[in-house]
């Protein structure tokens, strides 16, 4: 088991713990060394390293970063930076902004498709006005009693092709490496094994993503089977990549896998972490 926790998200994002008790959390979960890694926000950074610093936990500044390459959405991981370099900060006060409009049309859209107050009911989940996010739309949903759970406000209005989905123009690869170089920080793709990307299309994004200047790909997380450690653990070592591992947790009952629950690295992989 591993007692390092590489992604996790909080209410400042799209979590339903606040930084302060997700740290807790991972701390009595047997976490050693964590990171806060909300989507497109550094908000919650502060108190959470406060609280891991209590707690006598090493703590790791942490995002994950919507990246838009050709037809797929990515997620790009950024460990270990200074937040208060003007690249990120300033990047990703853009890509937030684009989230208003975004939550707007998928509102509109869902009203079409017969979900009353979409937009007003899913901002009452989102404890942070400038991250509208789709599982705040899934737990409005659930609400009102549409669908069971989150997963199947997903399913069937959230996904491609289903009627509360928008295309959305997100950063940029090389942005995204960018910002998180030059603020002295680590890039990572985050849960490979989910995008919608055959071999060569897989072979192309790390090709690029070395290129840019990437440092590692996550090889155990939450959205990977079994099989796909294996898969991304021999992709990492064929384009000469590190390996990171995050549980991916949203909050309990709304995550695959629990903090403090993470398999070790496959053997012969380098860990990211080395050296933070
Ligand atoms: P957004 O950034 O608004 O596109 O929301 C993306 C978030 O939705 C992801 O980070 C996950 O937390 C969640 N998500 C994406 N796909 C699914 C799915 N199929 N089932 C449940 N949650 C999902
Ligand atoms: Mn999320
Ligand atoms: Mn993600
Ligand atoms: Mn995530």
């Amino acid at each position: 088991m591993l007692d390092v926790d590489l992604h996790c998200h909080s209410t400042h994002s799209d979590g339903l713990l606040t930084p302060v008790e997700v740290v807790t959390r991972a701390f009595e979960q047997g976490v050693r060394m964590f990171a806060l890694t909300d989507h497109d926000d550094l908000s919650g950074l502060p108190q959470a390293r406060a609280t891991a610093e209590a707690h006598g936990l090493q703590f790791i500044n942490g995002v994950e970063i919507s990246v838009s390459w050709h037809d797929e959405t990515l997620h790009i991981v950024g460990l270990n930076f200074d937040p208060e370099h003007a690249d990120i900060a300033g990047g990703l006060r853009d890509v937030r902004a684009g989230r208003h409009e975004r939550a707007e049309r998928i509102a509109a859209d869902l009203e079409r498709a017969g979900v009353a107050g979409a937009l007003a009911g899913a901002k009452r989940y989102a404890r942070n006005p400038d991250l509208l996010s789709r599982p705040h739309f899934a737990r409005y949903m659930v609400e009102l009693g549409l669908v069971k759970d989150t997963q199947t406000a997903f399913k069937r209005y959230l996904t491609p092709g289903k009627p509360g989905y928008v295309e959305h123009v997100w950063a940029t690869l090389a942005q995204a490496v960018q910002w998180i170089s030059v603020a002295g920080g680590a890039a990572v793709i985050a849960h490979p094994g989910r995008y919608k990307l055959n071999n060569r299309q897989n072979e192309s994004l790390l090709g690029e993503f070395r290129d840019l200047g990437g440092t590692g790909v996550e090889v155990v997380t939450g959205s990977h089977t079994a099989d796909q450690y294996e898969t991304w653990a021999r992709y990492a070592q064929r384009y000469g990549l590190k390996a990171s591992a995050g549980s991916d947790f949203h909050g309990p009952g709304e995550s695959y896998l629990d903090m403090g629950k993470l398999p070790d690295l496959p053997y012969g992989l380098v860990p990211v972490w080395e050296g933070f």
